[in-house]
């Protein structure tokens, strides 16, 4: 088996590289990316192989770079695609899905490209595993490290939501919550990462662990019966999401999985942390930093690596990205819980707190066939609803005052 990797190719220059834990081109510092042995891929890969791999992400194994009988799965993917006809109907739109990763090991999307990480780091023989986190990360490099049996460092900002901090520390991490923000945090590990043999999932492991991400859209065209959606709303953090999803169906087509279909694909972000969303409103090219204040942390990076690939990858398709307030941010997620039952975290609520403004502004279209990504579970960030939903009423337990509250409420 083995994987399908034959280099390290420069996003920029396109010069290639060895298979190594290295992330930046020496000549031009453009991002480096995994490029794969397309004969080998192809021979490897069909509708009938993916059916009948594994119940994971790792059954499209010929497309990621790690091997998969060395690979730590703890159940990562093959996440729900739930169709969302209550939240349609509420936002004006047609044929709506939810892509629910609140439905992983961790209970975000983050499992998909740690999976991938972990196991490579593995197979380039680290002993120690890192990362700088908005969360997420935190807890899925720490369960995963976990089961794999090695070593972790996980940096966070230290005033991230109890529900994130907790939910990683369980899992026996060494835990460094450090007074700054992310960007902060993110410097620092860059500047550890060059002191010591650690693998960073997000730094120098950066090309293998992202990746991952292309499997989300591999299973939505799974899920859809072998074809691609219209269009896909997609949160923005560092932007490398939005990029892989991209890419994901790309090589589905490229690989003759599914037949060629335009997708859109569109961005949300917070408005208190909105570098990307803004260039892509000011018709520029240049993502300006800035920095975060807003309640959806897991988003809140405000010098994003991968900006300027996901602005263009949203101009190229045709899509939008629009960023939403604080509040619309909870009433989103209070939204998507009461029409469908998912209750995602902060990140879910940008989501579907743009994909109702774009519906609004008629850039995603009511014959469109759209899919919102839902990344994260709501119990991890409960802060962001707490003061807005509580009991309809509390009571002592005597039938009489349960009635006449009952009728009171008319
Ligand atoms: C990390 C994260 C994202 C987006 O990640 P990118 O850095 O843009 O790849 C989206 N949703 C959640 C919940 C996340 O934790
Ligand atoms: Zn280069």
């Amino acid at each position: 088996m083995g994987d399908n990797v034959m280099a390290l190719r420069c996003r920029e220059c396109a010069r290639e590289y060895p298979v190594e834990p290295i992330h930046v081109c020496e000549f031009c510092f453009g991002p480096l990316e995994v490029a794969y042995d397309e004969d080998r891929v192809r021979a490897s890969f069909s509708r009938e192989s993916i059916a009948a791999g594994p119940h994971s992400m790792w059954r499209y194994a010929p497309l990621l770079p790690a091997s998969p009988e060395n690979r730590v799965d703890l159940g990562v993917g093959m996440t729900p695609l739930v169709p969302a006809p209550r939240l349609a109907e509420a936002l004006g739109l047609g044929e709506l899905y939810i892509k629910n990763d609140t439905r992983n090991p961790s209970f975000s999307f983050k499992d998909r490209v740690v999976s991938v990480a972990i196991t490579r780091a593995r197979e380039f023989g680290f002993e120690t595993v890192a990362c700088a986190s908005t969360g997420n990360l935190a807890n899925s490099v720490a369960a995963h490290a976990a089961a794999a049996g090695l070593k972790s460092y996980v940096f966070i900002p230290a005033d991230l939501e109890q529900g994130k901090i907790l939910t990683t520390a369980v899992y026996g991490p060494n835990l460094v919550a450090v007074w700054g923000s992310y960007d902060e945090v993110n410097r620092l590990c860059a500047e550890v990462a060059g002191r010591l043999p650690w693998a960073f999932v997000n730094v120098n492991i950066r090309p293998f662990y992202a990746e991952g991400s292309k499997t989300i859209a591999f299973e939505i065209a799974e899920q859809l019966d072998w074809s691609l959606p219209d269009h896909v709303v997609v949160p923005i953090a560092s932007g490398s999401l939005l990029t892989k999803v991209r890419k994901g169906f790309g090589e589905f087509v490229h690989y003759g999985i599914v037949p060629e279909h335009p997708v859109r694909i569109s961005g949300a972000q917070a408005s208190g942390c909105a570098p990307v969303s803004s260039a892509f409103k000011a018709g520029v090219e240049h993502i300006r930093p800035v920095k975060p204040d807003t309640i959806a942390k897991s988003l809140a990076i405000g010098n994003p690596a991968d900006g300027y690939y996901a602005c263009r990858a949203v101009r190229e398709t045709g899509g939008a990205i629009e960023d939403v307030s604080d509040e619309e941010i909870w009433e989103a997620m209070l939204l998507l819980a009461s029409t469908e039952g998912i209750f995602g975290e902060t990140a879910a609520g940008v989501t579907i707190a743009t994909l109702k403004r774009l519906a609004q502004q008629g850039v995603v279209g009511r014959e469109e066939r759209v899919v919102a990504l839902v990344t994260g579970l709501g119990l991890k960030t409960l802060e962001a609803v707490a003061e807005h939903v509580g009991p309809t009423m509390t009571i002592a337990p005597k039938l009489e005052e349960f009635e006449e509250r009952l009728s009171s409420l008319g």
